[in-house]
């Protein structure tokens, strides 16, 4: 009787831990593992929690609406920066996709390749699409924002981040283009204060 008791209340915490696993969060975010990355050729740690998140567009490849087409979509930029630009791997941190999953690039604890002088010290999150005059569907953007949360409250990202579209810190790119930037400029922890500031050309 005892030990049948015993075995039920254990039953029922690995039940409560892969529970708890599995929803790790309050968004849908795809490992390495699940949309079949390639493994880096060298992994740079990063030093946590990261005092910034810059924010990027993919302007190619296009939006993808599908959990088939987001994942093309990262095995497209994964070629593109490791095999093209012969970068260790994907630049971002992590990618959201117009499927509202969000997808694991170098993640949260290694350095990216996205934005020079920050990749040491941001989160860089590429929301797959061209935002230049149209703007991501909303279950696009608030999964960016979970995910920020999510980096947050695990300690990931420092709670007072400062959040910087990519053209904020690096001249001669339109990234995250000017319908995106207009709209995370309205999100609370944006900063139009960068170390380098290039305004949005003109409409
Ligand atoms: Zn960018």
């Amino acid at each position: 009787m005892k030990f049948g008791f015993i075995m039920e209340f254990i039953c029922c915490l690995l039940v409560l831990i892969s529970v708890i696993n599995v929803q790790c969060c309050d968004f849908d975010l795809v490992s390495r593992e699940d949309w079949h990355a390639d493994p880096p050729t060298d992994v740079e740690k990063m030093s946590n929690p990261v005092p910034f998140v810059i924010i990027h567009h993919s302007f190619m490849p296009p939006a993808c609406y599908s959990a088939e087409d987001c994942e093309k979509s990262m095995k497209k930029m994964q070629e593109m920066h490791q095999i093209t630009n012969g970068w260790n791997d994907v630049g971002y941190s992590f990618a959201v996709g117009g499927d509202g999953r969000a997808y694991e690039g170098r993640g949260w604890f290694n350095v990216g390749a996205h934005a020079p002088t920050y990749n040491n010290k941001s989160i860089g999150i590429c929301i797959i699409g061209d935002w230049r005059t149209e703007l991501p569907p909303p279950q696009q953007l608030s999964t960016v924002l979970k995910l920020i949360n999510f980096g947050v409250r695990k300690g990931y990202i420092a709670k007072d981040y400062t959040l910087h579209g990519h053209r904020q810190v690096r001249n001669g790119t339109e990234c995250p283009g000017n319908a995106l930037l207009e709209e995370i400029s309205t999100w609370e922890h944006f900063s139009p204060e960068a170390e380098m500031y290039f305004p949005p050309p003109p409409k």
